[in-house]
């Protein structure tokens, strides 16, 4: 498996595994929870969940597939921005602990900018560290002005990644986002690689595909990490998907099919705000 690193050294799967949707139809239960043990087994080790997902139901049905195999997995989780006052969140902490029966989360992320100072919000974070209950910490859905403030806070700079909307139609991040990361050798977590399906039906991408023998959503999971400083966090309820997902690591994009993605997609020729679903 591909890695890369945070600023911390800690090294990660470029490829891990989202979980927004999952523990809230019992019929899909015992799918998805095999799904994500099959997606451990095969190396996408870091998983993405939050409080937010079915009020819990997500954490829920993820501690219930991480029992008796914690050590196995990098586990981000994000506290809600309502919550993220210096006691709130520690309180939220505590609750997904429960949830997730686990004694520590290994990345936890503001999920997105709320009313609460950052500097609050940090603080309550390196709080969480102190008490071994959160490993590093980071931020969700920040444009670049946001990550200017943050790194102007004491502590900071030890921001580990942000996790923000990043696929073939929503590359505005390219423009700067992604570089100013890339400067400073923070990784960004790419949610929503797949739009959530939306992009799978696209002939521009079944045209590459083809020429790969390989699925649209392999491909737009190739194209997402083609670079390095990108973890992709699909989300998969089925072992084929993940299957497939885990797949598209052997894919290696030509530079005619980058062409190709471009006319398609095209970058982005100036700032765009950060999209956010
Ligand atoms: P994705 O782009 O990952 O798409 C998920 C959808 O794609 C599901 O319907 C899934 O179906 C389907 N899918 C997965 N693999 C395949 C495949 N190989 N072939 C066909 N279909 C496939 O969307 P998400 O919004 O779920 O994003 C991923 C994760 O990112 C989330 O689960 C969450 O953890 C995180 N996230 C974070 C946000 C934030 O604000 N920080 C916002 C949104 C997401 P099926 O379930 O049937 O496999």
């Amino acid at each position: 498996m591909r890695t890369t690193k945070f600023l911390s050294g800690e090294q990660v799967p470029v490829l891990g595994q989202g979980t927004w949707y999952m523990g809230e139809d019992a019929g899909r239960r015992q799918d998805e929870i095999a799904a994500l043990q099959f997606g451990l087994d095969s190396g996408m080790t870091l998983i993405d969940t939050a409080e937010a997902y079915g009020g819990g139901a997500a954490e829920e049905l993820l501690g219930e597939a991480l029992s008796g195999r914690r050590d196995d997995v990098f586990l981000v989780n994000k506290v809600m921005p309502h919550n993220a006052s210096r006691a709130g969140t520690v309180k939220a902490c505590e609750q997904s602990l429960r949830r997730l029966g686990t004694d520590r989360i290994d990345l936890y992320l503001l999920h997105w900018r709320g009313n609460v100072p950052l500097a609050e919000t940090l603080e309550a974070f390196e709080h969480l560290q102190r008490l071994g209950k959160i490993r590093h910490w980071g931020v969700s859905n920040f444009d670049v002005a946001d990550m200017e403030e943050l790194a102007g806070l004491t502590g900071g700079p030890a921001v580990a990644t942000d996790q923000v909307l990043y696929n073939l139609t929503r590359r505005g991040i390219e423009y700067d986002l992604l570089p100013w990361c890339a400067e400073r050798a923070i990784p960004i977590m790419a949610y929503s690689p797949l739009e959530q399906n939306r992009l799978l039906g696209k002939p521009q991408l079944q045209a590459v595909a083809d020429r790969h023998g390989a699925t649209p959503a392999q491909i737009a999971l190739a194209w997402v990490l083609r670079g390095d400083g990108v973890i992709a966090i699909p989300k998969a309820g089925t072992r084929d998907h993940v299957e497939q997902n885990r797949r598209a690591l052997d894919v290696v994009l030509s530079t005619g099919d980058l062409a190709a993605l471009d006319q398609a997609f095209p970058p982005p020729a100036r700032k765009r705000a950060l999209e956010m679903i």
